[in-house]
């Protein structure tokens, strides 16, 4: 299975390597300031809210809500990432926004509803990368 995933991967840089090597150990971490206490994702060096460098990492619950979503018709295909797909941006508990798939839903958009509860669920994609997705909970 692994050797067949042929979509995209991330290529992790400096700020963000922390966040994949949690991923494949199915941690969701994620960054806050400490000095305005603000959570934010993607992984960056510096507060988005006060621009402060006093930040650190934590693991995140991995639940949240469905912010909004978009149901991938026709697209390229990169097995096992076949049309139709659900595109989705949830909102994390503590904040932070991510751009994630939706997975455990027949992707109907009579069945999918924003602000539906979701839970973080791993796709260890290939040996070196770890996915997180995201599932109703
Ligand atoms: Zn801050």
């Amino acid at each position: 299975m692994p050797d067949e995933y042929k979509a995209p991967l991330p290529t992790p840089t400096p700020d963000s390597k922390p966040f994949w090597e949690a991923a494949k150990r199915h941690e969701l971490r994620i960054q806050r300031c400490v000095d305005c206490k603000q959570a934010y994702f993607y992984p960056r060096n510096a507060c988005p809210g006060c621009l402060s460098a006093n930040v650190e990492w934590f693991t995140a619950s991995g639940r949240g809500k469905l912010h909004t979503f978009s149901i991938v018709y026709r697209g390229l295909k990169h097995p096992p990432l076949e049309p139709p797909y659900v595109l989705a941006m949830v909102e994390l508990d503590e904040g932070p926004r991510l751009m994630t798939n939706l997975v455990g839903i027949e992707p109907d958009p009579a069945r999918i509803r924003c602000d539906m509860a979701v839970v973080v669920d791993w796709a260890d994609v290939t040996p070196e990368v770890t996915l997180p997705r995201f599932r109703p909970a």
